[in-house]
């Protein structure tokens, strides 16, 4: 069923590779057994392999193997950056991150103000990038603890300045988080010169399995233990090790860096070829900056048609009208709220996001699709005909 439709939700999930895939299963049907238990070889075999695995990453990562925690996702990775470093001691800390941050961070920052501490959400420009100048001010005015701040949006796919802001960490002696997830894979990523100390991961986008991720904690960072049990991953992560996923997360993260370069040529090449075509629509607005952000991450608001409608007339794709995380509610995106995309347009947002399976021909079919749907809505609306009879819709919306 899946084959039929055509999909450009990657920055959602993405479909598993194929290599990660048979790895996944040569590895299942080879080996079985708990890595904790050492008494015996079928124990042993599979604490090494993780081990292996774990060493691998960390060479991917330019890092330490003590240093990578697997965790359960990207959101537990988060979770656990955040909570680990606010209970880590019973002092009351002040965190800093942006109110466009991934709900697995902003939500967690609403939970741990709960018990003391003191967090400053930053605003961005009505492009999505945040200030240097405001993130210095802050930390000046304030004792800051940490900051976290994601590399890539994951609604509109901007790039925030990470190494200068790492710079500025380290010289404050302020730990730095960062949420990698859309970033692995697509932009070269060095934990040490970007004086990163926590960052996230997940493999399902990156062409690995879902369930799976990894927090990368540097060293000399102490954090509170997230889950008590059996001691596993440094004490700070108790559970039995799920080896198969491992074994998926280490070779999805083996080609997405790899590949960078490659897949990131094809996806611009693509992203281009949609931007050129969408562009070719009246009354369009691309989301987010131009030039600082991702090309795997479009995101258009169209005039007098809402994203919602848009992709009832485009099922045989798969879009999103807003995050995956955000499309259960009718709630405005708050990113794009954060942005200052204007009232008439921030329910008219359709977010495509490009992958390493996608191609120019499906590109023609989306864009086809999307002009011809676009078309068909704009002649039924309302607010067509009132922008048609030279009403002013956005001061019509702001009135109301
Ligand atoms: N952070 C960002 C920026 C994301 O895009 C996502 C996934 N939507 C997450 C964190 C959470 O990842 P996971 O699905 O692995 O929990």
């Amino acid at each position: 069923m899946n084959n039929k439709i055509i999909y450009f939700d990657n920055a959602s999930s993405t479909k598993i590779d194929k290599a990660v895939f048979k790895k996944m299963f040569n590895f299942l049907e080879n080996n079985f057994g708990n890595g904790g238990s050492l008494d015996h070889k079928v124990g042993v075999n599979i604490s090494n392999i993780i081990e292996k695995k774990r060493f691998s990453i960390s060479k991917i990562l330019k890092c330490e193997p003590e240093e990578v925690i697997f965790t359960s996702s990207a959101t537990e990775a988060n979770n656990l950056a955040i909570k680990g470093m606010a209970f880590y001691d019973s002092l009351k800390k002040t965190f800093l991150t942006l109110k466009t941050e991934h709900k697995s961070v902003i939500n967690v920052y609403k939970r741990i103000e709960e018990f003391g501490h003191k967090v400053i959400y930053l605003d961005v420009d009505n492009k999505g990038i945040c200030s240097y100048k405001e993130i210095k001010k802050n930390i000046i005015e304030n004792k800051v603890n940490m900051i976290s701040i994601m590399m890539v949006n994951n609604e509109i796919g901007v790039i925030q300045n990470i190494k200068k802001i790492g710079k500025l960490c380290k010289k404050m002696k302020i730990v730095f988080h960062v949420d990698c997830t859309q970033a692995f894979g697509k932009i070269p990523i060095n934990i040490r010169k970007n004086n990163i100390n926590l960052l996230s991961i997940s493999a399902h986008k990156i062409y690995g399995p879902q369930g799976i991720g990894l927090l990368y904690k540097n060293k000399k960072i102490n954090l509170y233990s997230e889950i008590q049990g059996g001691d596993q991953e440094m004490g700070l992560r108790s559970g039995t090790l799920p080896s198969h996923q491992i074994v998926g997360l280490c070779e999805a993260m083996k080609l997405a860096h790899r590949d960078l370069i490659i897949n990131n040529k094809k996806i611009s090449k693509i992203s281009n070829f949609i931007k050129e075509k969408i562009f070719k629509i009246k009354n369009v607005i691309l989301n987010g900056s131009e030039n600082k952000r991702i090309p795997h991450n479009l995101n258009f608001s169209f005039e007098a048609v809402e994203g919602e409608s848009l992709m009832m007339k485009m099922k045989n794709f798969a879009l999103s009208s807003g995050s995956a995380c955000n499309s259960l509610n009718l709630e405005p995106s708050y990113v794009l709220n954060c942005i200052k995309t204007p009232k008439h347009l921030i329910h008219n947002s359709i977010r495509i996001t490009i992958g390493k399976y996608n191609n120019i021909k499906e590109a023609k079919l989306l864009t086809n699709n999307i002009k011809k749907s676009i078309n068909y809505l704009r002649k039924i609306s309302p607010l067509w005909d009132m922008k048609k009879r030279k009403i002013n819709i956005e001061k019509f919306f702001n009135e109301i």
